[in-house]
């Protein structure tokens, strides 16, 4: 008998027959609130019946219209229609599949636009498993370990993560732009450095937003010494964080972004944006790819777009989440093991600590299987595991964040043993 690899866990015991919305419903029968979203990606809700209308007709149309031997209409479609939500210049798009497929994308078109070889990356960043998006990766040593030597050329700079350094935001930000300065003299030239690569608000890493003043100095040194900046939008993008980009909310440009997850609401569909100018010099045959820019996936995305936009799904999660992160911080405050609730928008997470203030993983644990008992599914994050993160479906309403935040709350007394 086949098994699917012992490695392949779930971290819930819930067997999904089918999602409506934000609610996912098991095979138990039991109907299920899902703050997961399949790790941020179901933007519009589980099977929004537009995105399905949308990706049925297009399987009876054309399923595959491999985009480097023919052009298809939802890739066409999808291209005119990034325009509305991309930063002005970033106007050239290069399709691929997941978010590993699209950050190496952008790895490869920075080191041939510039001829440099070097990529920064922050601590506690993700940015994929395949082996240079793991190369690229420090959130865990769990998805860079045993199978090196790992790619070249990647240089690993401070976060802001003031939480983690037990500092504010401020002192924070100070730190990683002195030790960011510290890099360019000690360890990489700028000369020799391609890109820096930063996600907005660190995901995998921990839920932390990295700041106005980290972006902007990152941005003003790459101004300065010639190179990119590259923004991974993979789980920040597409009206996550109440903005359509994160980085809409620090007012910093991207030389290149890199969107996946929420995109297609489900299907699997990533890219990467930049000015025409900088993608023309990625070099001929770096950017293709089989299955890249699907035609279901692109007319998924389509339809996507167009329900973010009709429903008001942006102003949705920002409200939303400020509703969300108010009771969040409610339990928090009368929960000593709860250290730190932060985000932004629907991207929301709580950090448990032990009375000493280390990372506390087993009582992060113990409350996100709580949570599946009172019928919530949850997902951890952050190094230690210790980080309980919400990321529901930006469709989700003020009676869905209430039903969320009480299952919350039962499950922090369950699993802190305050029950
Ligand atoms: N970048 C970020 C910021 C992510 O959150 C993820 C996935 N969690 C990835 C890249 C990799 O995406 P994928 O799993 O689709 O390869």
């Amino acid at each position: 008998m086949t098994t699917l690899s012992e490695h392949l866990r779930q971290a819930t015991p819930v067997v999904a027959e089918r999602g409506e919305g934000v609610h996912l419903y098991g095979a138990d029968g039991r109907r299920y609130l899902d703050f997961t979203a399949g790790i941020g990606v179901t933007s519009t809700g589980h099977c929004h019946p537009k995105v399905v209308a949308a990706a049925q007709q297009q399987v009876a149309t054309l399923i595959h219209g491999q985009y480097t031997t023919v052009m298809h209409r939802p890739l066409r479609r999808l291209t005119e229609k990034l325009g509305e939500v991309l930063p002005e210049r970033l106007d050239s798009l290069f399709f691929t599949n997941s978010g590993s497929e699209a950050v190496e994308a952008a790895l490869r078109l920075a080191r041939q636009a510039t001829g440099r070889p070097n990529i920064v990356v922050c601590q506690g960043g993700f940015h994929g498993r395949t082996v240079a998006a793991a190369s690229m990766t420090t959130s865990n040593t769990k998805v860079r370990t045993g199978f090196g030597p790992m790619m070249g050329g990647v240089v690993v700079t401070p976060f802001p993560h003031a939480f983690h350094y037990g500092w504010d935001m401020e002192t924070a930000t100070r730190f990683a732009l002195r030790e960011f300065d510290q890099l360019l003299r000690t360890v990489s030239d700028p000369e020799d450095i391609a890109a820096v690569v930063v996600e907005p608000v660190l995901g995998e890493g921990g839920y932390v937003p990295a700041g106005a003043a980290f972006l902007q100095g990152l941005r003003e040194r790459a101004d300065r010494h010639g190179f990119l900046l590259v923004f991974d939008e993979v789980q920040t993008g597409v009206g996550r964080t109440g903005k359509f980009w994160g980085h809409d909310h620090y007012g910093v440009r991207p030389d290149i972004l890199v969107t996946a997850k929420g995109l297609a609401s489900g299907f699997p569909l990533s890219g990467i944006a930049a000015p025409a100018e900088l993608m023309r010099r990625a070099r001929p045959g770096s950017q293709g790819g089989t299955y890249g820019g699907n035609a279901v996936a692109c007319a998924a995305a389509v339809a996507t777009l167009e329900v973010v936009e009709e429903e008001k799904l942006v102003a949705n999660a920002a409200a939303m989440g400020a509703r969300l992160r108010a009771g969040l911080e409610e339990v928090a405050a009368r929960t000593a093991a709860i250290g730190d609730v932060r985000g932004l928008g629907l991207m929301l997470a709580s950090e448990f600590v032990t009375e000493d203030g280390e990372p506390d993983a087993a009582t992060a644990a113990r409350v996100q299987q709580a949570a599946v008992d009172e019928g919530l599914l949850l997902l951890t994050c952050g190094p230690a595991g210790n980080v309980v993160r919400m990321i529901p479906a930006l469709v989700v309403d003020e009676a869905g964040v209430d039903e969320g935040l009480r299952a919350w709350a039962a499950a922090v007394r369950t699993g802190t043993g305050a029950a």
